[in-house]
């Protein structure tokens, strides 16, 4: 957490912020740039922070602003498999909403792999609005996803739904996801954040960007640096689309955050005819990646398939992001190779919106 003190403030002001975060067991660091002092807390025992105390600190005089995650003047770039998300770089995850068997994953995944997608994206534990509905095949679909990993080489990205189930899916996932419906589980957030992959957070569909980032911040706080937050859209009141995709929060959070923020435009419209336009204003936006739901029947889908691009489709879409990317001084490899940023001459270390 980072709180920065306006310009005007005194020096009583100063002294009664470190004094109540003295009191609390925080430590802070005081960084000062030519306009501002910037204290860089973190406490002693690695506790995480009430939303109370964040209220508390910014309630009192001479703050301007508390800042929650982690905000540096570089994006944080998070490795996932061999895949660099972050920092000047665009990545596409793509796959079916759920495993349905062996062949449909391989199928798909070797489409999304032909089409230049970076990682593979399939759900074996489905968080589904009606038990009725088809909930997943379990750890065997973490066996199935396993198998396609070997046979494309992509990385794997995959749902847990609770804490039981977050061994078994950190064994198996490159990069673990926490879905809309679980963004304020603060119990399995304590869980992801004590394993050592990656973590993928949604935004909950009713959640502000101060609650997703606060979510983010209990597993950073908790000991895993990975997050990449991934905004899925939010609740509104018209009916054309499944959820308003909150474009908006892509600047928004990279002004607050160093960690890298991505879009997935398949579950914010639930519409096929919409994918493609939303995913390239997300490249746009200043988006790290996109996730896009494919099928290659999604008419026989299990889950999703109104929402789900055809591998043809995939392929064009694929094809246009990549053409868009070097005017938005964004790298998109063929395939996203380990090059550190600093190798990357001549893009953009600055998030946009950044004003620290
Ligand atoms: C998903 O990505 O499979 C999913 C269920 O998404 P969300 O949590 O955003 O609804
Ligand atoms: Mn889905």
């Amino acid at each position: 957490m980072f709180v920065v003190m306006k310009p005007n403030h005194s020096a009583t002001d100063l002294k009664q912020v470190l004094k109540t975060l003295a009191a609390s067991g925080f430590e802070a660091r005081i960084s000062a740039t030519d306009d501002k002092i910037i204290l860089n807390i973190e406490a002693a025992d690695a506790k995480p922070l009430s939303g109370m105390f964040v209220q508390k600190i910014s309630a009192l005089s001479g703050v301007q602003d508390v800042v929650l995650a982690e905000r540096k003047a570089v994006e944080k770039e998070i490795q996932v498999g061999n895949v660099i998300f972050g920092a000047g770089r665009f990545a596409v995850i793509a796959g079916p909403c759920a495993v349905e068997s062996e062949a449909q994953t391989l199928r798909i995944a070797h489409a999304v792999k032909a089409a230049g997608a970076h990682v593979l994206r399939g759900g074996a534990f489905k968080p589904r609005t009606s038990p009725h509905s088809f909930q997943g095949l379990g750890p065997d679909g973490l066996k199935i996803l396993d198998l396609a990993r070997q046979e494309t080489g992509l990385p794997i990205v995959t749902e847990v739904l609770d804490v039981r189930s977050v061994e078994v899916v950190s064994q198996f996932a490159d990069l673990i996801q926490i879905g809309a419906r679980n963004m304020q589980n603060y119990t399995l957030l304590k869980e992801v954040a004590r394993q050592k992959k990656p973590v993928l957070l949604k935004r909950g569909m009713s959640a502000t960007i101060d609650e997703w980032l606060m979510a983010a911040d209990y597993i950073l706080s908790g000991g895993n640096e990975n997050v990449i937050l991934c905004e899925r859209g939010i609740r509104h009141f018209d009916k054309h689309t499944r959820f308003l995709l909150d474009l908006s929060a892509v600047p928004v959070v990279r002004s607050m955050s160093a960690l890298p923020v991505i879009v997935d435009p398949s579950h914010a419209s639930g519409r096929r005819d919409l994918i493609a336009p939303l995913a390239r204003a997300s490249l746009a936006a200043g988006a790290s990646a996109v996730m896009i739901d494919v099928h290659d029947r999604p008419h026989e889908a299990l889950c999703d398939g109104p929402q789900a691009l055809l591998p043809a489709e995939f392929a064009l879409l694929m094809e246009s992001l990549r053409a868009m990317a070097p005017a938005l001084n964004c790298v998109m490899d063929a395939e996203n190779e380990l090059r550190p940023f600093s190798a990357l001459q001549g893009f953009a270390s600055t998030p946009v919106g950044y004003q620290a």
